[in-house]
């Protein structure tokens, strides 16, 4: 057999629950791995191996005594730095926290624990998840293993990489803007941003709350929908989370989509698309089609467009707010030294924070201050409202909508660090979908020589179902996701 590692969660269930392996092998098989690639790819910021090693050993223990195995129990995971995890330092990918151990976990973190999920270590990130290439970590950066040259996305590039080289069976992202899919897209592996609501924030570091979710990163879309059903649901402690009942998500998964109408719109393949991404597009529609869906090629978003201006506003004003509670007071990083509490208070944000969340800090306080506020929030909330709408228009004619999850194929270290704009380009296709707050998954959709190019599938508010299953199905008919980088 193949590495334990490269297993994909119902596979390593199945041998669990036979007792042809156990999680102690499965946890070891990862560990391992960790060891082997992480000098190369730096996916990974904490790795709690004991912790990990003692859990897996009691979930072995327990399925010795007791028939019932959740689906997630035994199979080890690796974490996004910005989930806080009890007991297991969580930096979120800045200086500020570097030394923060949360007391408490998320509710994700608990939903997790409830099948006897293993945490092994938590994964690298764009400080504050803000960035689109894990150049933004204040640590080091996650590199893609499909060419180390290679940014893996951002800003959960860590997960993506940890799932893409075998160093988790899977894991959790957040995205904002893009930070699931658009890494999910560049390192070949499924990611699913959930609808707003769906999943419960609490515990999650804040960057925009009315933007932020969490998402599962998993190697095929079997997966992604056995991490769901364990995430989702309502939480009485994120007054943002929705209280609709949650479906059994993997009886979704029939490969069979005849007769779902799907539309493409144009506006998504924007300036700048390259000519690989669009043939992966045309093939994906092609596939679509055998499969005896309805495709439409002219499908149109008009307000796409305006997208990524109403994002860089709303986004920094949210985080503007979220990240003023670092003050080296409570907790996080406290600048030494001091002469008084307000040089104390700059200093600390002044070597806490690196400089794309100084960047981020500074455009929100503008576009929040009183002079301004009318004329850049308030019409960035305007634009949201017309991209919210034109989502449901779109819903009434299309049961789901395809693009390409980013423009481009992962770019090189280096080539837009120093150009924010060309950054932010990188997520045109997916923040979007943050601002109107659908769901939408980004599966293994082709090569460009030897890098990967990801496929978006959008739906309906709270209809994760309908995006899952047009996933599978075009996943049955490809075989994308079965390659794996060699490193
Ligand atoms: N890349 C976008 C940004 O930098 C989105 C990040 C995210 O989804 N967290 O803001």
């Amino acid at each position: 057999m193949d590495e334990l590692n490269q297993l994909t969660i119902h596979e390593a269930h199945e041998l669990l629950k036979r007792r042809a392996i156990s999680s102690v092998e499965l946890t070891r098989s990862v560990l391992e791995r960790i060891g082997q690639v992480e000098g190369s790819v730096g996916a990974c910021i904490t790795v709690a191996e004991d912790l990990a090693l003692k859990e897996a050993e009691k979930v072995d223990h327990f399925i010795r005594t007791n028939g019932e195995v959740a689906p997630l129990a035994g199979i080890p995971a690796l974490i996004k730095d910005v989930v806080c995890t009890e007991g297991i330092r969580t930096t979120c990918g800045s200086r500020m926290l570097e030394n923060f151990v949360p007391p408490y976990d998320a509710t994700v973190i608990e939903r997790l624990k409830a099948q006897k999920a293993i945490i092994v270590g938590k994964t690298n990130m764009d400080e504050f998840a803000m960035g689109s290439s894990n150049e933004h970590s204040a640590f080091f950066p996650a590199r893609n293993p499909w060419d180390l040259s290679r940014v893996p996305g951002g800003s959960s590039g860590g997960s993506a990489v940890a799932v893409s080289a075998g160093e988790a069976i899977y894991a959790l992202g957040s995205d904002t803007g893009g930070s699931i899919r658009q890494p999910a897209g560049f390192c070949s592996v499924v990611g699913l941003k959930p609808t707003y609501g769906r999943v419960s924030r609490y515990g999650l570091i804040a960057f925009a709350s009315s933007l932020d979710q969490i998402g599962p990163m998993t190697r095929d879309v079997t997966d992604c929908a056995l991490v769901m059903n364990a995430i989702a649901g309502h939480d009485p402690r994120d007054s943002t989370s929705a209280p609709q009942p949650v479906p059994d998500y993997t009886r979704e998964l029939i490969p069979d989509i005849k007769g779902l109408k799907l539309g493409v719109p144009g506006e998504y393949l924007v300036e700048g698309t390259e000519s690989e991404v669009r043939k992966a597009l045309e093939a994906a529609v092609d596939s679509l089609r055998e499969l005896g869906a309805d495709v439409d090629w002219e499908a149109s978003l008009p307000h796409t467009k305006y997208a990524l201006a109403a994002f860089y506003v709303i986004a920094p004003s949210e985080a503007s707010a979220n990240l003023a509670r670092y003050d080296g007071v409570k907790y996080g990083y406290c600048e030494p030294d001091a002469g008084n509490v307000i040089e104390a208070i700059l200093r600390t944000r002044q070597h806490g924070f690196g400089p794309e969340v100084k960047r981020r800090i500074m455009l929100g306080t503008y576009a929040l201050s009183a002079g301004y506020h009318d004329a850049y929030y308030v019409k960035a909330q305007q634009v949201r409202t017309l991209i919210k709408r034109e989502f449901d228009r779109a819903f009434e004619r299309y049961d789901a909508l395809i693009t390409p999850t980013s423009p481009t194929v992962p770019f090189k270290f280096g080539d837009r660090l120093e150009d924010p704009v060309q950054m932010y380009l990188s997520d045109v296709c997916t923040l979007p979908i943050n601002i109107a707050g659908v769901p939408a998954i980004s599966v293994p959709g082709g090569f460009a020589g030897n890098l990967p190019i990801g496929i978006q599938v959008i739906g309906r508010p709270f209809d994760e179902a309908t995006v899952l299953r047009v996933a599978y199905a075009y996943e049955q008919a490809t075989d994308w996701h079965k390659r794996r980088p060699q490193i």
